[in-house]
């Protein structure tokens, strides 16, 4: 892949007010970003107002979206943006009042709640609206209207109250969708999937340039704008990637279908950083002021809380779900607080540098709040770790010159050993890792010791392959008998493209690993490649 760095307009005019006093803090960084953007937090109130029977065409062209269910909450989501492909989404630097309204039913006979937001141009007219006071464990119905125009309707729920002892909860993994690799028809089977909710384990979208024909989509119908032939660099570009993958209508299907609980991985700022370190040489001070502006986009176009808005460079994603007694979900961010990859990156024998026990994945802070909050809290019948990158060991080969993945838990022995410490010492029954990032669907075993197939299986691992990204891929990728001959603990692995649901009761949990035959045409059925289940109190996977 191709990597441009160019330099834009933006970044050129800070660089030059800056350049004297080379600002090397993350304050420094918001502070040029706000130069650089004109996004004063002050701006907000100031805008005049549009009324909305002056908006002219559809703005609801990107979709709902709904997120972060509480046991008395929702979150919903959309953004005003009659041509999304156009910088200022086709709307004057104006305030638009937005209606909303939720109800028991999709025809919106027993309607539960309305009220006005704001789609503020400072956020590019998306719109957050948190819902509080519900009834939990309630399916709910909502739509925008701005004007005469309405929206799509959404499918939300609320999660089930705290103390509850209930049953059943049937969650989705996606990962990892490369627009300009093929279609998202796995969203198209996932919208129709009876899940209570979908966990994006990162990857949503790409920094590389898509060209005119869309990639591995091969258009033949539509010309893409020349703005997408370039890698993603300023908040402008992320705003405008991200319009372009909600313009998808099998993505806005699933988000339409389902709550989404959100979080990234590298490439939705750019490809394998670490915390403040860039993929390649560029000064951290620019890359910070990148990393500013991917996260302000993604905050905006995603179904997240308010405490999940970004300041600068910074933005809190980790954060605990709870649905009753059955599940705790932990989301944890491996991107923001990493130490660098050891031996520069890439597939390397793990060695002193990568075995430091100085070294961190997810910073010591998210660390004890992880470590903390399991202590704390009424063990779960599952304890979830939806998160980025693979969590067990996956040597590349049986022999003893293996090389392991330096952008995984591999390339952070010290900080893994540290994880599932904690979830002993804090009682954690049923461990149950959800992973994206490989673009394979995989199904570990956790071990007590990976260095010892005899120790103890202490939970289960299940990585989400892609939606889209490595096109059509294999059921049976080339490295597959190398990688199970070289890894005991590791009992699936298949190389297509689509999405994994786990359906957790109180006795088992049940995976079942959802594939679609290809992915650069449109179109593909969708079926279950294998299922696995693994038995409360027993960790380890067997096949169904
Ligand atoms: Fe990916
Ligand atoms: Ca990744």
């Amino acid at each position: 892949m191709d990597h441009v760095h160019g330099h834009s307009e933006e970044l050129r005019a800070a660089a030059r007010h800056f350049g004297r006093r080379r600002f090397l803090t993350t304050t420094g960084a918001a502070a040029a970003l706000a130069f650089a953007t004109q996004l004063p937090a002050a701006g907000a109130a100031a805008a005049a107002e549009l009324d909305g029977r002056r908006v002219t065409e559809d703005p609801f062209t990107l979709g709902v979206a709904s997120g972060d269910p509480l046991p008395g909450s929702v979150l919903l989501w959309t953004r005003l943006a009659p041509r999304p492909f156009e910088p200022d989404g086709g709307l004057p630097a104006r305030r638009v009042p937005v209606h909303w309204e939720l109800a028991r039913d999709d025809r919106f006979t027993r309607t539960v709640r309305r009220g006005t937001a704001t789609a503020h141009p400072e956020f590019r007219h998306t719109v957050h609206v948190a819902v509080d006071h519900l009834d939990p464990d309630r399916v709910l119905y909502y739509r925008f209207r701005v004007g005469d125009w309405t929206s799509p309707v959404g499918r939300t729920r609320t999660a089930p109250a705290a103390h509850a002892h209930n049953a059943a909860l049937k969650l989705a993994a996606v990962s990892c969708q490369a627009y300009h690799d093929g279609y998202f028809t796995a969203y198209r089977h996932l919208a129709d999937e009876d899940v209570d909710v979908v966990f994006h384990l990162g990857d949503y979208l790409y920094e590389y340039a898509v060209n005119a024909t869309g990639g591995a989509r091969a258009y033949t119908d539509r010309t893409l704008p020349a703005v997408f032939a370039r890698e993603t660099l300023t908040l402008e570009d992320y705003r405008l990637r991200y319009a372009l993958y909600k313009s998808d209508p099998d993505l806005r299907a699933a988000h339409a279908a389902h709550p989404f609980v959100v979080t990234w991985d590298d490439h939705e700022t750019e490809n394998n950083y670490a915390g403040g370190v860039p993929e390649n040489g560029v000064p951290p001070e620019e890359f910070l002021l990148r990393r500013a502006a991917a996260y302000r986009a993604y905050w905006e176009h995603q179904p997240l809380r308010a405490p999940q808005r970004p300041d600068g460079p910074d933005m809190r994603l980790y954060r605990r779900l709870r649905f009753g007694s059955l599940a705790q979900f932990d989301i944890l961010d491996t991107r923001q607080y990493r130490s660098d990859q050891a031996y520069g990156d890439g597939w390397q024998v793990p060695g002193p540098e990568s075995e430091d026990p100085a070294r961190t994945l997810t910073g010591a802070a998210q660390e004890r709040w992880l470590l903390d909050g399991w202590q704390a809290s009424r063990a779960a019948r599952w304890n979830v770790l939806p998160q980025q990158v693979v969590f067990a060991e996956r040597r590349d080969r049986a022999t003893a010159d293996f090389k392991l993945s330096m952008d995984s838990w591999d390339g952070y022995p010290a900080s893994r050993a540290r994880i599932l410490a904690g979830a002993e010492a804090a009682g954690v029954e049923n461990l149950m890792v959800l992973t994206g990032d490989v673009h394979v669907g995989y199904g570990f075993d956790l071990k007590a010791d990976f260095r010892d197939p005899s120790s103890r299986t202490v939970g289960t691992e299940i990585v989400a392959t892609s939606i889209a990204s490595g096109k059509d891929g294999a059921d049976r990728p080339s490295n597959h008998d190398r990688l199970t001959a070289a890894n005991p603990h590791l009992r699936f692995v298949n190389g297509r493209r689509g999405y994994v649901t786990v359906a957790l009761g109180r006795e088992s949990a049940r995976a079942d690993f959802r594939t679609v035959p290809y992915v650069t045409k449109p179109g593909a059925p969708v079926t279950t490649a294998a299922s696995y289940v693994t038995e409360a109190g027993r960790p380890g996977l067997t096949p169904a």
